[in-house]
């Protein structure tokens, strides 16, 4: 390990002054440190082998062209830590419009803060930032607004102390094969805490939403949350109650991607989910035994993930609904389709969902509620069989049924078979003659627009 001085002529004299004990050997990191960490093999656990080719490729490649170039964020934190990273973003002092001249392959995207995108076949995409100055202040600001680039774009120290937490902002520089380290994120590491970098009041007055992906981080690694840190989350309700919508529904779709289980925990002990998911959040808060139903469909759901399953986004949010939703198809109303627009229309959630998102998985929750009803019945109403969400209705079925996704050759008709042992289940050949509805929208194509049952 050694202090990264010559590399770094960017860094400020130190300020001193730390307040925070290094491990033996370790030199103390603050946000005042002037000089980074640098770990060299073997006291770093990176193998390049474990970094995605292509990343491999475009970090060389700027390195060829002068620039400097590192592997940053989700992807260092994880292979430190053993774990297979999601996706691998790049860090470089090269502005866009020189990333762009260097890769025929590069996109740029968005406005305000300008990122290369290098994108490889079957829609792998990899991520090329420039270095930044300002941490990204969420909605506050307009996202035309004028800046002057050198405002906006610094040096590798300024990008680490932008970040969120101390374990997100390590570099790694594969040629040199060392990781680089500003925060004290190597400590944090290695005593398993979530730090906000700076002083959390602050940070999280800049982007509220960063309460949210601390408790994420640590639940999803099972690391503490910093006292510090933590003493300013519940202050902080009410600002991520403001956040935009589409801004929550990001996030929650990150949560929804992998790991579900342990960070709703983490987000309903600080009285979160109400925000996010208005009623239904609240109601998963007040009501144990219902948020017990939902746990147990989240764990079911991500160990199936790991496993290989992969859900749709309407099925996702479909599950997470289920126990919300289910008592109200046991009163049966007459309209059911449009009772649960309506709960959803009612609930004020602060994450935005697309209307065709909500379409979608209400289209599912319909389909189930009856499933449910076959199965305790017998009776099937095989019409809805035609429409586009059936599959994943069925799959859902399954999965709630029997705690795991259905093996090859079964699906719903196997449950059905199942739950009535005589054969008294209908079958889909075999419908029960029905009474003509004055209207509705039974014959409507797949895919269509949700209607009346
Ligand atoms: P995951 O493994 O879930 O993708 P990640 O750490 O890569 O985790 P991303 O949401 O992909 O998370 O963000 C990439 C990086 O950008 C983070 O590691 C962090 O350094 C930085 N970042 C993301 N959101 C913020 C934010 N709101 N404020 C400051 N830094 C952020
Ligand atoms: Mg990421």
């Amino acid at each position: 390990m050694t202090n990264g001085d010559d590399q770094f002529p960017d860094s400020p004299p130190s300020q001193g002054g730390t307040g925070r004990e290094g491990f033996p050997g370790e030199p103390v990191i603050t946000a005042d440190s002037a000089r980074p960490v640098v770990l060299e093999k073997p006291d770093h656990p990176i193998s390049r082998r474990d970094v995605d080719p292509d990343a491999l490729g475009i970090i060389r490649r700027l390195h060829r062209f002068g620039f400097l170039a590192y592997l940053t964020g989700g992807a260092v934190r994880d292979l430190m830590l053993g774990r297979v990273p999601k996706d691998f973003d790049i860090v470089t002092d090269a502005r866009p419009g020189q990333i762009r001249k260097r890769f025929a392959n590069c996109f740029i995207i968005g406005r305000r803060f300008r990122l290369a995108h290098v994108r490889f076949p079957e829609g792998k995409l990899i991520e090329v930032a420039t270095f930044r100055r300002v941490p990204d202040r969420g909605e506050e600001l307009a996202p035309d607004a004028p800046v002057d680039p050198k405002l906006l774009y610094g040096t590798s120290r300024e990008d680490a102390f932008r970040r969120d937490i101390t374990i997100n902002a390590l570099f790694y520089d594969p040629d040199d094969d060392v990781v680089i380290d500003f925060v004290g994120g190597v400590q944090d590491l290695t005593g398993r805490v979530v730090r906000v970098i700076g002083d959390p009041a602050v940070r999280f007055a800049e982007d509220p939403v960063r309460v949210w992906r601390v408790l994420r981080h640590a639940a999803r690694l099972g690391f503490n949350v910093d006292a510090a840190t933590e003493r300013e989350i519940p202050a902080q309700r009410d600002l991520l109650a403001a956040s935009s919508g589409a801004r929550l529904y990001e996030e929650l779709n990150k949560d929804l991607a992998y790991e579900t289980r342990p960070v709703f925990d983490a987000l309903r002990s600080r009285g979160l989910l109400r925000i996010i998911l208005g009623r239904a959040g609240e109601t998963y808060e007040s009501d144990s035994a219902l948020y017990a139903r939902l746990e147990r469909l989240l764990e079911v759901e991500d160990r199936s993930r790991r496993a290989g399953l992969k859900l749709a986004a309407e099925e996702m949010y479909a599950l997470i609904f289920w126990p919300w939703v289910e008592p109200l198809f046991g009163a049966e109303p007459e309209d059911i389709h449009n009772a649960l627009h309506e709960a959803f229309d009612r609930a004020g959630m602060k994450a935005t969902l697309p209307r065709k998102l909500k379409a979608d998985f209400i289209q599912i929750l319909t389909i189930l509620g009856a499933m449910g009803r076959a199965l305790r019945t017998g009776r099937m109403r095989w019409s809805l069989a035609k429409r586009s969400h059936f599959g994943q209705a069925g799959r859902l079925c399954f999965l709630i049924q029997k705690g795991r996704p259905p093996g090859p050759g079964e699906s719903f008709e196997t449950l059905l078979r199942e739950s009535q042992p005589s054969g008294a289940a209908s079958e889909p050949g075999k419908r029960r003659r029905r009474r003509r509805r004055p209207r509705g929208g039974r014959n409507r194509p797949p895919g269509g627009e949700p209607g009346r049952e």
